[in-house]
């Protein structure tokens, strides 16, 4: 995949813009908020790097709750962090 094309999105832990094929996406839909892997789906989205370091410091620094305006529960961060493992 040649990831030029893609938009550019901002990691909310270290504040880089990537493009969104190197992000982990998390939605918050009327369902609440969890991964969304197909990049698709409607809702308030935040972007973390597919990086460990990034997903501990926006669990640490809470910046979910800030992006989304909402809590994240540390499901979704579990989540993000077995998506990396089978990366
Ligand atoms: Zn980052």
């Amino acid at each position: 995949m040649n990831s030029k094309n893609l938009p550019l999105r901002k990691c909310v832990a270290c504040a880089q813009m990537l493009p969104k094929d190197q992000l982990f996406r998390v939605v918050e839909t009327s369902e609440g908020i969890s991964l969304d892997l197909t990049y698709k789906a409607q809702g308030r989205g935040a972007y973390v790097c597919k990086s460990h370091d990034c997903i501990a410091l926006a669990d640490k620094k809470k910046s979910f709750n800030r992006a989304l305006k909402c809590p994240v529960s540390q499901e979704v961060i579990d989540s993000l962090y077995r998506e990396l493992e089978n990366d």
